[in-house]
């Protein structure tokens, strides 16, 4: 019997999401390439381990693993993101057929996937770009699923990727078309940088706890009294990190401070910028990493200089508030990028529909994006909400002081602080952005709007 959907690369995420499609009752092949002198067949020997498995198809032979599929045929790939998805497509285009649709699950750039649709629609192929997240166990319970590419060709996927998805709180697939060509990348991607932030504000939250002498069971403690009202996967999973124990010594403080990272938060920071939108708290906490992994510079400059860090003496319940309201602005910074490149290249992304897909299976579900969800149906650009004003208007007190608190105290609060300066900037009708363009008249006769004239007449003044 032929498969209903094949696998292609069986790594950490292909192997969940064979397990997954195989518990769904999807009839899947299996395929991994064979690399010589690594284990005989990868496939056949993973599918030997897992009883769901055993009506499915192995191979490490490629033609064989595409023959075995009913056609039109669907691949899915899941190999690395780069150079290895352009040698799985080379190879797989001479095995395929017309109006066969390859699927690429991996963290793909979004420029790459607008790049490898067009190549492969010249031979007639379909491919859909298509972000995952939930990392491995989200993969194998139910990954949240954002695919984008030629409609017609989704609509034949569709079933097979709606079926594995985790589902929202009505029992919805949390699995959409995002929109044409790269645009399910992109919003894997902005969907990273959302966490780079989250995580660094936590990191920020931790710091701040911890210098105030609690220990990391204390903190967890703290935080998990918060997780009841503000919960979030990236929380509770921080508490649970906090609790766990080597003997008699906490494992956080065995872990080396240099923060690695796969490329996501820099891509999202570099289109940020190219698209001129202001995610200042996806790139502070991309930077934060970068400093972070200077270890031996940090050493040496703090023997040089050293820095007294000393507690921030605020209430627990404040500093919570402060990261309440810095997860509100990263939520709306992300989703503005999100919609900015929406209106660039022309995707006409459904925001509200993206942040129900982010409730459940992903990385950032929390109870903040759940509401997020009928907030976006109404306005777009979060911050003109009533109900985010409220909140800002609520909490905003909490975060000017824990930030000017910390900074007092020494401590680095890069992602709390954008948040902060942010919310400042966007509020202020004036800006001192007129000096700025009378010094790029001055040495580059780069003119200057006045405000006494009308709008779209440019000056030039003989400084
Ligand atoms: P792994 O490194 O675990 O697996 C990669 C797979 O790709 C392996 O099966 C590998 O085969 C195969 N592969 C690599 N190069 C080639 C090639 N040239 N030809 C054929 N097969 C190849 O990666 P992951 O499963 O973690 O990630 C896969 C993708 O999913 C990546 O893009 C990643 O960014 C993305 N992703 C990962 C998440 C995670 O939490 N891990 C979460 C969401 C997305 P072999 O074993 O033979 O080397």
């Amino acid at each position: 019997d032929l498969s209903e959907f094949g696998v292609l690369g069986l790594g950490v995420m292909g192997k969940s999401l064979c397990r997954n499609f195989a518990s769904m009752g999807v009839r899947i092949s299996m395929y991994n390439r064979h690399v010589p002198g690594k284990e005989e067949n990868i496939a056949l020997n993973f599918k030997k381990k897992h009883q769901e498995l055993e009506n499915t198809l192995a191979f490490d032979e490629l033609h064989k693993f595409v023959g075995s599929l009913q056609q039109p045929r669907k691949i899915l790939l899941m190999v690395n993101a780069g150079p290895a998805v352009d040698d799985v497509i080379s190879e797989l285009i001479p095995l395929v057929s017309k109006n066969d649709t390859i699927i690429d699950g991996g963290n793909s750039h979004y420029e790459d996937t607008s790049e490898r649709e067009r190549k492969l629609s010249e031979h007639g192929i379909s491919f859909i770009g298509c972000g995952v997240s939930g990392g491995e166990e989200g993969a194998l319970k139910g990954p949240s699923i954002m695919p984008g590419g030629n409609y017609n060709a989704y609509e034949k996927v569709k079933p097979f990727l709606e079926k594995i998805a985790a589902r929202d709180k009505k029992g919805k697939a949390c699995c959409t078309y995002v929109g044409r060509s790269g645009s399910g990348h992109f919003t894997k991607m902005v969907h990273n940088g959302i966490e780079y932030a989250e995580m660094q504000l936590l990191a920020e939250l931790y710091q701040i706890l911890r210098t105030k002498g609690n220990n990391p069971d204390e903190i967890a403690s703290i935080l998990a009294d918060s997780e009841n009202k503000m919960q979030s996967y990236l929380l509770e999973i921080t508490i649970d990190i906090l609790k766990k124990k080597e003997g008699d010594a906490w494992l956080i403080d065995k872990i080396l401070d240099k923060a690695g990272n796969k490329g996501t938060g820099n891509w999202t920071t570099i289109a940020t910028a190219k698209l001129g939108t202001p995610s200042t708290m996806i790139a502070s906490s991309l930077f934060a990493r970068y400093i972070s992994a200077f270890k031996d510079d940090r050493i040496a400059v703090g023997k040089m200089l050293p820095v007294e860090v000393s507690a921030v003496k605020i209430s627990d319940d404040i500093i919570l508030e402060a990261y309440q309201l810095a997860r509100i602005v990263n939520h709306i910074q992300g989703f503005k990028l999100l919609n900015e490149a929406s209106k660039s290249y022309d995707w006409s992304l459904n925001l509200s529909e993206t942040a129900r897909i982010w409730t459940n299976g992903c990385i950032i579900r929390s109870t903040l994006m759940e509401k997020l969800v009928d907030i976006l149906r109404k306005e777009e650009d979060l911050i003109h909400h009533s109900e985010i004003i409220s909140s800002i208007k609520q909490l905003k007190p909490s975060l000017t002081r824990v930030v000017a608190k910390s900074i007092e105290s020494n401590q680095p609060v890069p992602c709390l602080s954008e948040a902060i300066n942010y919310l400042n900037a966007i509020s202020h009708s004036n800006s001192p952005a007129n000096l700025i363009q009378a010094q790029r008249d001055y040495f580059g006769a780069h003119t200057y709007q006045r405000i006494d004239d009308e709008p779209g007449r440019f000056h030039h003044t003989e400084w």
